[in-house]
């Protein structure tokens, strides 16, 4: 296949940038699921090295097997994960770093992307047995925590809400939608939002798992989450110590996004309310992905008004912050258009420079 795969941008050691002026982007393949195996799913990516992507296009079996009229590209990324790797390896090598960069001040921003069904709720909340992004950073902030609190007091707090149809809920209260509002220290809040004190990690699943619940679902699929919404999970690390006779404050904020399903909604009924949502869903994701235009080409406006999402998201993109984009995709070529349509985004997030 080699020769005929064409290198979209390579990235190579733009690591070595050492002060984190710009997007960290990862890769995560999750496994083939029953359900594509039984409709005859092809595997359409290959993970090489734990940072190429190779996506192939298969014309027909026939061509597959000899190798013929293969179009695919090439794509690299800070790490790429294959479809064995465990959530722990996810966390430790894409969220780690931010959390201890919460713990000194700096605020932090994970967001996962991909189409619906591609494993964005799995690496972020994950499961009772295997914890996710979410569960493990609270699990290590309060490892860390514990480590240094002998020169100061720590206090850790949670927020979980949910934009769906461009309508922010409290997804820990659930009740009436909140009303953003601009405040001079914390930007952007959803006003009236509850704020959840965490003490032990048991907890805090417990306590995300209910706040999934309370996701909308979709009015066709009841007990399923709605590939419509957005959740967003934030944590507020407050430490204070003694500075000779003066007591400080540092304040870190670490924001866990599950992003809604980046498909295009295309086959929703023109006239119903779902059409309504999707039309939604389209302005945030929209928004999002003007928001990174302007900040690829480094422009002075970023489009940060558009949407419910890219408000809350505006000290998390562009400002000071440590940002990680997970992409997620599924190997089935049954969804080469989506999973093409994600690395694309994920390939041009790289571009992003912030500023810590
Ligand atoms: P999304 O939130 O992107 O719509 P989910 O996270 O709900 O997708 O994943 C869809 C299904 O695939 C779920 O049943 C989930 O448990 C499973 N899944 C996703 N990623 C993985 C993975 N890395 N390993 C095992 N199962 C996974
Ligand atoms: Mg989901």
């Amino acid at each position: 296949i080699g020769g005929k795969l064409k290198a979209v941008g390579e990235m190579g050691a733009a690591n070595a940038d050492a002060t984190g002026s710009r997007i960290m982007v990862f890769v995560r393949l999750r496994p083939m699921s029953r359900k594509e195996k039984e409709a005859g799913s092809k595997t359409c990516v290959k993970i090489v090295n734990k940072k190429d992507v190779y996506l192939t296009e298969l014309a027909s079996e026939n061509d597959y097997l000899r190798l013929k009229r293969v179009r695919g590209r090439h794509f690299c990324f800070d790490a790429s994960f294959p479809d064995s790797t465990a959530q722990a390896e996810v966390y430790s090598t894409s969220t780690a770093d931010l959390v201890e960069g919460v713990l000194q001040g700096r605020n932090g921003t994970v967001f996962c992307y991909g189409a619906t069904g591609a494993g964005k709720t799995y690496t972020m909340l994950g499961t009772m047995d295997n914890p996710g992004v979410m569960v493990l950073a609270i699990k290590d902030l309060f490892l860390k925590v514990r480590q240094r609190s002998y020169d100061g007091n720590h206090s850790i707090q949670l927020s979980y809400l949910e934009v769906y149809n461009e309508t922010v809920r409290d997804l820990l209260s659930p009740g009436r939608p909140l009303l953003l509002r601009e405040d001079k220290q914390q930007g952007t809040v959803a006003a009236g939002l509850t704020q959840y004190r965490a003490y032990s990690t048991d907890e805090v699943m417990k306590l995300l798992q209910q706040g999934n619940q309370n996701r909308t679902t979709e009015p066709t699929r009841v007990n399923e989450t709605s590939s419509r919404s957005h959740a967003i999970l934030q944590v507020v690390v407050e430490y204070r110590y003694m500075d000779g006779t003066s007591v400080v404050t540092r304040v870190g904020k670490l924001s866990l996004i599950d992003l809604a399903g980046s498909e295009r909604a295309i086959a929703t009924d023109q006239r119903s309310q779902r059409s309504l949502e999707g039309a939604n869903i389209n302005r945030s994701l929209l928004a999002l992905s003007s928001c990174i235009n302007a900040l690829v080409e480094g422009k002075r406006h970023v489009p940060y008004r558009n949407s419910k999402l890219t408000q809350l998201l505006k000290d998390s993109l562009g400002g000071s912050c440590n940002t990680v984009m997970i992409a997620n995709i599924s190997p089935s070529n049954l969804s080469f258009g989506e999973t093409q349509n994600t690395l694309h985004w994920a390939d041009r997030a790289k571009e992003i420079k912030t500023k810590v």
